[in-house]
C-alpha cells in the first residue's frame, strides 16, 4: 500500500476512444489523469451516449468553435470501484473497493458564491467530463479506467442494473427542472422533444400526478413509447416546415400548430407547464405559444444557436415564467438513482434501446445520429457496454 492510497492494483493506463475530429473516434491506450489522494478508481462498466457526445462527435466543435484538442467523450457512466485513494477512503467510508457506483460528471469548485450557496450546477468554476468549455478538457468515459473525486461518485442501489443507472444523469436533470417549474400532482403539462430527456419527463410528471400530459415533436414513434408506457395521455406529430421557409414564415406556422395542439387537445386556454427539452429555436417559439397565462416554461436544453427569435412580447402580456434550466444540483443525481431504484417511474429500461460492445462505439453514435440503428429501430438511448466485453 502507497501513502497515496488505501487498496492496491492501482492502474496506471487506459484503453479509450479519442476523438481526433469530426467522426474520427480511435481507440488508444493512454495515461490515466494523476490519481489523487481524494479520488477513486472506477473501471467504467456502462456509459449512455448523449446528445452533447453526439454534436462533439459528428462536429467536433463546442459551441461553433473547433475542439483544440483531442478529447475522450461519455459523460454520463457506471462503474466499480477499484482503488481509493487514503484520503477518500476515510472521507467517504460508504465507497469500498468493489462498490458500484455512478460517476457525477461535473467537478463544481466548492468555494465560489454559487457553491455556497448550494447551486453548484452553476459554480462559475465549474469543470465537466466530455465538455470542451473550459481547457484543458477533462476527459469523459468511453474508456476502460477513470480516477474522479470521490465527493462525486455514488453507490448504487443493489437492484439497480449498471446500464439502467446511466440514466441517473438525465433523470438528474430532469428533476432539477421540474423544481424550478415548481411541478405539482394536477398539473397540465406539454412536453416538446422525443428523446431521452423528454420520455423521462414525462415519466416522471406521470409519477407525480400531472395530467394531461401531451408530448409533442416530429417523431411520431419516439412518442408513441410515451403513450405505450402511458407516461403521456396524448402525442401530437408536428409537421416539419416546408423546404426555404424564411424564419419569419417558420414563426407564424409554429403559431399556428400551437393553436391546432390546444384546440385538437381542448386546451385552449394553454398548458400549466412546459418543459422545452429540444433546445432548437422552433421548440422554444412552441413553448410559448403552448402555455397558459401565468404559466411556466422550463427550458431544459442549452441552445442550438446563440440568439433565438422568441415571441418574448407574447410571454410578457401573459405573464409565462420563462425558467432555465442548468443540469442539477446538490442531491438531486443520488435523488434520481433513488427514483430509478423505486421503480416509481414505470419500466425505464425499456429506453435502453441499444447496446454496442465498447469496440463498436462508433456504430452507437452513427444510429444516434440518424435516430435509427442497423434494423431501423427507434433510437433512444445507446449503451457502450464495457472494454472486456
Ligand atoms: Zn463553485
Amino acid at each position: 500500500m502507497t501513502d497515496k492510497m488505501s487498496s492496491p492494483a492501482l492502474v496506471v493506463d487506459t484503453k479509450a476512444h479519442i476523438l481526433q475530429g469530426a467522426r474520427n473516434l480511435t481507440v488508444h491506450q493512454v495515461p490515466l489523469e494523476p490519481f489523487s489522494p481524494m479520488h477513486v478508481q472506477v473501471r467504467i462498466r456502462s456509459v449512455g451516449l448523449s446528445s452533447s457526445d453526439l454534436i462533439y462527435f459528428e462536429t467536433h466543435t463546442h459551441n461553433g468553435r473547433p475542439l483544440k484538442a483531442p478529447m475522450i467523450i461519455g459523460k454520463e457512466a457506471t462503474g466499480e470501484i477499484t482503488a481509493l485513494g487514503v484520503m477518500a477512503a476515510r472521507t467517504w467510508p460508504h465507497l469500498q473497493v468493489g462498490s458500484r457506483i455512478a460517476i457525477e460528471p461535473s467537478i463544481p469548485c466548492r468555494i465560489c458564491h454559487e457553491c455556497a450557496s448550494g447551486k453548484y450546477n452553476v459554480c462559475v468554476n465549474m469543470r465537466s467530463a466530455a465538455n470542451a468549455a473550459r481547457e484543458p478538457y477533462v476527459h469523459g468515459f468511453l474508456r476502460e479506467y477513470v480516477n474522479w473525486p470521490g465527493e462525486m461518485v455514488h453507490p448504487l442501489p443493489t437492484n439497480i442494473p449498471f446500464d439502467l443507472a446511466t440514466l441517473g444523469e438525465p433523470l438528474a436533470r430532469v428533476i432539477h427542472a421540474a423544481g424550478r417549474a415548481s411541478l405539482q400532482p394536477s398539473t397540465s403539462v406539454a412536453v416538446l422533444g422525443s428523446g431521452l430527456l423528454a420520455l423521462l419527463t414525462c415519466a416522471y410528471a406521470k409519477s407525480l400526478g400531472c395530467y394531461p400530459i401531451c408530448i409533442i415533436d416530429t417523431d411520431k414513434i419516439r412518442m408513441d413509447v410515451a403513450l405505450a408506457q402511458d407516461w403521456a395521455s396524448h402525442t401530437y406529430t408536428v409537421p416539419p416546415p416546408p423546404a426555404n421557409t424564411s424564419s419569419a414564415n417558420i414563426f407564424i406556422a409554429r403559431k399556428a400548430v400551437a393553436h391546432t395542439i390546444l384546440r385538437e387537445r381542448q386546451m385552449i386556454s394553454g398548458y400549466e407547464t412546459v418543459f422545452e427539452t429540444t433546445g432548437s429555436e422552433t421548440g422554444t417559439q412552441l413553448a410559448i405559444f403552448l402555455a397558459k397565462r401565468a404559466g411556466k416554461i422550463a427550458l431544459m436544453n442549452g441552445t442550438d444557436r446563440f440568439s433565438h427569435y422568441v415571441p418574448l412580447g407574447e410571454a410578457i402580456i401573459r405573464e409565462i415564467d420563462l425558467i432555465s434550466c442548468h443540469g442539477y444540483s446538490a442531491g438531486e443525481f443520488p435523488k434520481a438513482l433513488s427514483f430509478l431504484a423505486s421503480g416509481s417511474l414505470g419500466d425505464l429500461a425499456s429506453l435502453l434501446t441499444q447496446k454496442v460492445p465498447f469496440a463498436k462505439a462508433e456504430d452507437g453514435f452513427h444510429w444516434l445520429s440518424r435516430n435509427r440503428d442497423a434494423q431501423n429501430k427507434p433510437v433512444i438511448r445507446v449503451i457502450v457496454g464495457p472494454a472486456d466485453m
